[in-house]
């Protein structure tokens, strides 16, 4: 059997099933909370190689880079190359 939505809600608030348990149930639900410790397992672990990328290109040698066009005239992309030390 179907709670009706316009039905008064069965938890005895007085309130209207759509505007009490129902979204309720749809902000604390289990999935709703798995879903989100997801996303914010997700986003913690972009973050963290995120910053490890950052780090790891700050602490490692990288040679001089120069941009360059290349002959393509119609080329619009600006390419880099590490630069040839010519000693
Ligand atoms: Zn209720
Ligand atoms: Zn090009």
């Amino acid at each position: 059997m179907k709670t009706n939505r316009n039905d008064p809600c069965p938890c005895g608030s007085g309130k209207k099933y759509k505007n009490c348990c129902e979204q309720k149930r749809f902000q604390s639900g289990d999935e709703n909370r798995i879903t989100r410790l997801l996303i914010t397992a997700a986003v913690g672990v972009f973050l963290a190689i995120f910053l490890w990328g950052v780090i790891e290109f700050f602490a490692t040698d990288h040679p001089e880079m120069e941009y360059y066009k290349c002959d393509n005239p119609n080329c619009t992309i600006m390419h880099s190359r590490p630069v040839t030390g010519s000693n």
